[in-house]
């Protein structure tokens, strides 16, 4: 297949033109059959390297995603280009799972998408023996490593896929996330056959990252908001603070509203439509915002305080400029904030005995008694749970995220399910029902007019829409179903909407359930050096913000020119040009011998300041340094 047939794919269900940096080279490597590790920032396509190849030839893609919102997201685009696509995540019943995982088998499926703990699970392993499997691929790959920020460990059963699937299916492991550390770990852990990255420059062009030491915050938001025009995103640390910044920048005519996970679903969706169609310029927010936001024309994202890592501070600020115009990145500092960061270690990381009480109300709250609960599924409220058992909320969430990581258990973001319906008999005898009990004979018609593929598979239904279109009340509608239900008609689920709690084992008694205090140290550690690079990110000023955040990636990069230390560096009065001039000159002197600054300046033939000034830079930059008696030497 040549690439041709990729981009009449790319025109036909896309509409887009050309493919975007990169989405080639993974596509040629997949379709090649090479396991594959895909490197791209955020909004860079990765969806695309796995969904056009399938389409493209037989079979069905095996898609691994932990973020279900995004999942159902997917798949409601796919099924509305006629792909046929379904997903399987833990909100599903038994029987739901079972369907769909059927007609992966006979249903002509090309995406089936899933959340990772469901790889291990027998019934899973049994059926996707039998898929036509062309492509397995795995998003967000990164939470398989335990050096990566978001570390989960059902990530680290994908391996073991291998063992119930043809040997020749590839695997596509795709991430934003790029630390040498992290690179090797996914390779290793999803035991590639052979090492193979593809990698595009994660640099930004036409992003300024900016640190702005400011003391009073608030009133650099409100000047420089007033200032720039556009639409943007602030990111802060906390709920409280969402709504006082909104209210600060309200009170002076800016348009903004506030976001963050503690707000209804409905409230939400709203206020994040509102801002990206542009009715609200501004979004003050926690980092709750963000997954699956995708707006373009996005002119600037200011942090309020840092985030814990490089790794979330570059995925937040590459929210802005995704259409390629200039835009700014802004990281507000003091240096408090520094020690407050430091503080909110302590919270971080709960003593391992705060931990097991956690994990003993967890589960008596979910009422698990000893010895069961594994593989349980949980609707889960964090808030009614810490507010029954007075916890704090900072330290149980994060005892909640330890015992996540010690794979005891697993966490998934509120998930909206509408209500769904299957018909379990045939249509002959339903038929017969309708003939037999008249009452039922207009609804069960008004629901076959409304929806169709009910008789093979559970399909979304909204009451509010049969209510609508009948004329009957909401619960009257709700009434028919469970009757119907109840006369073994139908299937019923009802919507809901919730955050889940998995166990992964049994219940286990406090004593022996074993948090081991070499990783907890371990993964304190990695977090104590996540922050310092972000600390020193913010803190320091002589270096190129892009080169910073570049090199943290494992990547070697020019200076960008337009961040806070480029552009202190051009004031330095020097044109592009004569700053290389110079240094070429420097370094020409240098490499012959060390000789001290002044002579330097005067055998560089060039005006002293100027010279002077980039000798200072060298020596910023840690390009120079000075020997033993104070002569310049060229570092290579
Ligand atoms: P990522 O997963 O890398 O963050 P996505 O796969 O979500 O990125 O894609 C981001 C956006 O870019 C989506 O709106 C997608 O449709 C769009 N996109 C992907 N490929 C192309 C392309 N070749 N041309 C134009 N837009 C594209
Ligand atoms: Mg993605």
């Amino acid at each position: 297949m040549n690439l041709e047939t990729y981009r009449n794919i790319l025109v036909k269900h896309w509409g887009y033109t050309s493919f975007k940096p990169l989405q080639e080279e993974i596509i040629k490597s997949v379709v090649a059959g090479k396991d594959t590790l895909g490197l791209m920032p955020t909004g860079g396509g990765k969806s695309l390297t796995f969904q056009v190849p399938t389409i493209a030839s037989e079979g069905i893609c095996l898609v691994i995603t932990p973020l279900i919102a995004l999942m159902k997201d997917q798949v409601n685009r796919l099924n509305s280009m006629e792909i046929k696509s379904v997903a399987i995540h833990s909100g599903m019943s038994a029987e739901e799972i079972e369907i769909a995982l059927e007609n992966c088998i006979y249903g002509n499926y090309k995406f089936l998408y899933v959340s990772p703990e469901r790889i291990s699970t027998s019934i899973f392993q049994y059926k996707v023996a039998r898929f036509n499997l062309s492509l397995v691929a795995i998003d967000e790959a990164h939470c398989i490593s335990q050096w990566g920020y978001d570390f989960r460990p059902s990530y680290l059963k994908i391996a073991s896929l291998r063992d119930h699937i043809p040997d020749n299916v590839p695997f596509l492991a795709l991430t934003a996330t790029a630390t040498p550390h992290v690179i090797e770990d996914i390779m290793n852990r999803l035991v590639f056959r052979e090492k193979n990255v593809l990698r595009t420059s994660f640099g930004r062009k036409n992003i300024s990252y900016l640190v702005r030491k400011v003391e009073d915050k608030g009133v650099y938001l409100i000047k420089t908001l007033l200032k720039v025009k556009g639409s943007g995103i602030i990111y802060v640390r906390s709920r409280k603070r969402c709504r006082e910044v909104a209210e600060l920048l309200l009170a002076e005519g800016i348009s903004a509203d506030y976001y963050h996970a503690g707000l209804p679903g409905e409230i939400r969706d709203k206020k994040q439509s509102s801002w990206t169609t542009g009715e609200t310029r501004v979004i003050v927010s926690t980092n709750a915002f963000g997954m699956g936001i995708d707006k373009a024309e996005v002119r600037f994202v200011i942090h309020w305080e840092m985030p814990d890592s490089i790794e979330n501070y570059f995925q937040e600020s590459g929210r802005a400029g995704r259409d390629g115009k200039a835009a700014f990145a802004v990281l507000l500092h003091s240096p408090s904030d520094t020690g407050r960061l430091k503080d909110s270690l302590r919270k971080k990381f709960p003593p391992i005995e705060k931990i097991k009480d956690v994990y003993e109300a967890l589960c008596n709250y979910l009422q698990v008694p000893q010895g069961s609960g594994k593989d349980n599924v949980f609707d889960f409220n964090l808030y009614d749970f810490l507010s029954k058992y007075r916890l704090p909320a900072i330290e149980t969430f994060n005892s909640l995220q330890f015992l996540q990581r010690e794979g005891y258990m697993e966490f998934t973001e509120e998930i909206n399910n509408p209500s769904r319906v299957h018909f379990i008999v045939s249509r002959d005898d339903l038929y017969k029902f309708q003939v037999a009990n008249e009452s039922f004979d207009s609804f069960i018609k008004l629901l076959l007019r409304s929806y169709t593929g009910m008789f093979s598979e559970f399909v979304p239904v909204n009451e509010e829409t049969l209510s609508l279109k009948s004329g009957a009340s909401r619960d009257t509608i709700y009434q028919y179903l469970v009757k119907l239900s109840s006369y073994n008609i139908i299937k019923y689920i009802p919507g809901k909407k919730s955050a889940l709690v998995i166990f992964s084992e049994e219940r286990l008694l406090r004593k022996a359930l074993f948090i081991s205090p070499e990783n907890y140290l371990q993964v304190k550690e990695r977090y104590e050096v996540r922050l310092s690079s972000m600390i020193d990110y913010a803190e320091s000023d002589n270096r190129c913000r892009s080169v910073t955040l570049l090199d943290y990636f494992g990547e070697e990069s020019d200076r960008c020119g337009i961040c806070d230390v480029c552009r202190k560096r051009n004031e330095l009065d020097l044109s592009k040009y004569e700053f290389d001039m110079i240094l070429e000159e420097i370094k020409k002197i240098l490499s012959a011998k060390s000789v001290d600054a002044e002579e330097l300046v005067r055998l560089a033939g060039y005006p002293e300041e100027k010279t002077v000034n980039v000798i200072r830079w060298l020596l910023d930059h840690n390009k120079l340094r000075r020997d033993d008696e104070m002569k310049l030497k060229w570092k290579s």
